[in-house]
């Protein structure tokens, strides 16, 4: 589980449709959260699965957690495992593979953690 900035943005990101599998086809769906990169992204619903990248949560203001696309092909090259040509390890396929990180404990606050 994830815990997102805002009520808004949690209910954004967890959109279900009935009609649509894939959120990328579905016009209801406007925020695509990347679990194993945790980005947040604006779908651009142009056929493709392609999203703008947001730092800030366009309901509550909040600065959005900071992308870990380049932790997260460091630590698979750091594990010898090419993302492309390698099957990636089930824990890199969503944010399991972030609480392996040794030196991330004790940085930071979580926001809403009262
Ligand atoms: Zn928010
Ligand atoms: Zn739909």
């Amino acid at each position: 589980m994830t815990n997102h900035c805002c009520e808004a943005m949690d209910s954004h990101v967890n959109v279900r449709c009935r009609e649509h599998n894939d959120i990328y086809a579905c016009p209801d769906a406007l925020i695509g959260f990347s679990t194993k990169f945790q980005e947040y992204g604006l779908i651009v619903h142009d056929g493709g699965t392609s999203s703008i990248i947001i730092e800030f949560c366009p309901w509550c203001g909040r600065r959005l957690p900071d992308s870990q696309r380049d932790t997260w092909y460091a630590e698979l090259r750091r594990r010898g495992i090419d993302a492309w040509e390698d099957e990636v390890p089930a824990e890199f396929q969503d944010a399991r593979w972030l609480d392996s990180l040794p030196h991330r404990h004790g940085t930071g606050g979580t926001p809403g953690s009262s």
